[in-house]
């Protein structure tokens, strides 16, 4: 029953998911922040779900006491805290937000593009120490430049549609062959791309193909003049290149909002030997640089508590792991579990031959009104509405279901 689960929210998830949650009547346990890793483990032990945000860190150390867990909530989009794997092969599904904050990053990055055009960022910072400096040489609308897009999934394409509302052509790159919106154009590869943009965006995601992916020799390809914007992640620029290119008056400009290496928390100095760069970086002109906040919306925190419980709810109350990370995504239209005979079993196991006969062995007593089964590297994910069960051939189904040796974990809603 819904008031049984128990929900630990570490964090300070946002208030729209700490709502939805509790609204479900499940017993919902909110803090402001995060957890030592033994008090985590210590309260982990008990929950059936755990919502949290980028600082707690799900290894499997934790995820083994983590008896009753099902599903882990990552309140925000990257997933690496978690250690994805042995989640799935313990049956606990996880969670994120994949496009909560997409509009935000695309907005700021319309922002930059202009304030880099303007040398924004360089007259205020001459302002604020009471210098006037009025220029025009160099600043430029942005009206008829073409815009770069490289990665054009969800933020990619929200600042396409924006750029063109600005009069900006926009080109794009992508691995894949996407539909263009508007009439923005794809290119075949980095380099052309490089060749013609006037700015460049940067949106793919941290992959090794795409570590350094701009460095000494895309650099090089890049229009004289021209500007570069990175918010995807800190390793897809070369820095060391970045700054060679800004200080040779190669590029005009740049903004960058992720780094190789970043500080932990607020007010740590942005500048410790580790990273020799971040004092270049401070010191080079019409450079703008954010701590991270592409997606740092009111707005984006609100949608990622909705987005996120949204997932929790529909997996706690009906098994469906649409939008996963780590199992495969499995769905059936609504569940029939109100009629008392009805139920919804969910049996996760390992990938191996023969597993569907011998559960459907077991099924086959009662009368399978729907059914479906995908699998995911090793893991698999069925899910059944069977009708026909009573309270005592229930228990035998729960019992033959678990005695079957590559069963990962079963629900029967
Ligand atoms: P997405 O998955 O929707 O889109 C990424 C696109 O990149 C896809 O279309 C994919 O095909 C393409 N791609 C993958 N590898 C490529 C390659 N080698 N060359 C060209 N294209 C390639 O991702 P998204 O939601 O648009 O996010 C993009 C990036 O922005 C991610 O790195 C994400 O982590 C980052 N992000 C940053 C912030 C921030 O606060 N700064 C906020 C949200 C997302």
């Amino acid at each position: 029953a819904t008031e049984d689960i128990k929900i630990l929210l570490l964090e300070n998830v946002n208030q729209t998911g700490r709502e939805a949650l509790t609204k479900q009547g499940y017993q919902v346990e909110a803090l402001k922040s995060s957890l030592a890793e033994d008090q985590l483990i210590a309260k982990i032990r008990d929950v059936h779900v755990i919502g949290i945000r980028s600082k707690t860190k799900l290894n499997a150390r934790i995820l083994k006491e983590a008896k009753n867990l099902i599903a882990i909530g990552c309140f925000c989009i990257g997933t690496n805290q978690v250690d994805l794997q042995y989640a799935a092969q313990h049956g606990i599904a996880v969670f994120n937000s994949p496009f909560s904050n997409s509009r935000s990053v695309a907005e700021l990055m319309v922002a930059e593009v202009i304030t880099l055009a303007r040398q924004l960022g360089d007259r205020s910072m001459e302002m604020h120490q009471g210098t006037w400096n009025k220029v025009s040489t160099g600043c430029w609308e942005v009206r008829g430049k073409t815009l770069g897009i490289v990665g054009y999934g969800h933020i990619g394409s929200q600042l396409s549609v924006l750029a063109e509302a600005l009069g900006m052509s926009v080109i794009y790159y992508d691995t894949l062959n996407l539909m263009a919106l508007g009439s923005a154009k794809q290119v075949g590869t980095l380099d052309t791309l490089l060749h013609q943009a006037d700015f460049v965006t940067l949106h793919v995601p941290e992959l090794p193909e795409t570590k350094n992916m701009i460095g000494k020799a895309q650099f090089e390809l890049m229009k004289k003049g021209s500007y570069l914007i990175n918010a995807s992640r800190g390793s897809v620029i070369d820095i060391p290149a970045l700054i060679e290119a800004s200080r040779s008056g190669k590029i005009a400009g740049a903004a960058l909002d992720v780094y190789p290496s970043e500080p932990a928390g607020n007010g740590d100095f942005f500048n410790n030997e580790l990273n020799s760069w971040a004092k270049d970086l401070r010191s080079l002109k019409n450079i703008i640089l954010t701590p991270h906040i592409g997606g740092s919306t009111e707005e984006a925190q609100s949608a990622i508590g909705i987005e996120v419980s949204d997932s929790l709810i529909r997996y706690v109350n009906e098994g469906v792991t649409v939008g996963a990370v780590n199992l495969p995504e499995v769905t059936l239209r609504s569940v029939t579990t109100d009629e008392p005979d009805h139920i919804r079993v969910i049996f996760i196991h390992r990938n191996v031959p023969g597993v569907l006969k011998k559960v459907n062995e077991i099924l086959s007593e009662h009368n399978v009104e729907k059914q479906m089964t995908d699998s995911r590297r090793d893991v698999a994910y069925l899910m059944a509405d069977i009708s026909n069960v009573s309270g005592r051939n229930l228990q035998e189904l729960y019992d033959s279901l678990e005695a079957l040796s590559c069963m990962v974990s079963e629900i029967l809603l």
